[in-house]
Parts: structure tokens; C-alpha cells; sequence
């Protein structure tokens, strides 16, 4: 298993592109591989094939991207998921949100609505 720590570190040091141009290059990096899993998912449609590791690879670009951009804008990916939940908590209702933490047996923050 790789940690975040490690994994962040490994994505900031495999990148290769210009320098002055890493915001352009990796939000065009994000949007091509998210691309690309939609590809393999429209081929799965069309072929009538399996392409599960296909998308699972192609996820896996995505989230070397998404993990550099986090770098660049300073938030761990651990972080943007706690704020990604917060977020979506704000848009259940409040029993939701409490049916929620009981079927999961885990805390989630106190904004849903
Ligand atoms: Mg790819």
C-alpha cells in the first residue's frame, strides 16, 4: 500500500513538463485523462467488452494529475476529500446526514442542512 505522503511525493517528482507552464499542463493533463476513462467506459458500450482495468488505470492517471494540482495549490489530498465531504454533507438534510453516520459508524461534519 502506498501512503499519501508517499504517493504526493512520488507525483511531484515523476512529472515531467515545462516549469512555467505547470498549471496549463496539468489542468489540461486532468481533463485528457478524465478523458480517457470516459473513453474506455464509451468503448465498454460500444465493444460489449470488460474494460475495468482499463478505467482503473486510466483513474489512476487522473489521480496523478489531481495530485499534482493538489501540490500546486497547497492541500493534501486527504484535505480536499474532507473538504469535498463537508461540501456534500452541507447539501443533505440533517437526517440524512445522521442516517448517514449511523449506517457508517463514522463522524462526518455537523453543516448538512
Ligand atoms: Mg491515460
Amino acid at each position: 500500500m502506498v501512503m499519501e505522503a508517499t504517493y504526493i511525493d512520488f507525483c511531484k517528482h515523476s512529472a515531467r513538463y515545462p516549469i512555467t507552464k505547470e498549471k496549463e499542463y496539468l489542468m489540461i493533463g486532468l481533463m485528457n485523462e478524465a478523458g480517457e476513462v470516459g473513453g474506455a467506459f464509451k468503448k465498454e458500450i460500444r465493444d460489449d467488452v470488460d474494460n475495468k482495468e482499463l478505467i482503473i488505470d486510466e483513474m489512476g492517471d487522473v489521480l496523478w494529475y489531481l495530485t499534482n494540482l493538489c501540490t500546486l495549490y497547497g492541500i493534501t489530498l486527504s484535505d480536499l476529500m474532507h473538504k469535498n465531504v463537508s461540501k456534500l454533507v452541507g447539501r443533505m438534510t440533517e437526517e440524512q446526514a445522521r442516517n448517514y453516520r449511523i449506517s457508517q459508524g463514522t463522524e462526518l461534519p455537523n453543516n448538512a442542512k
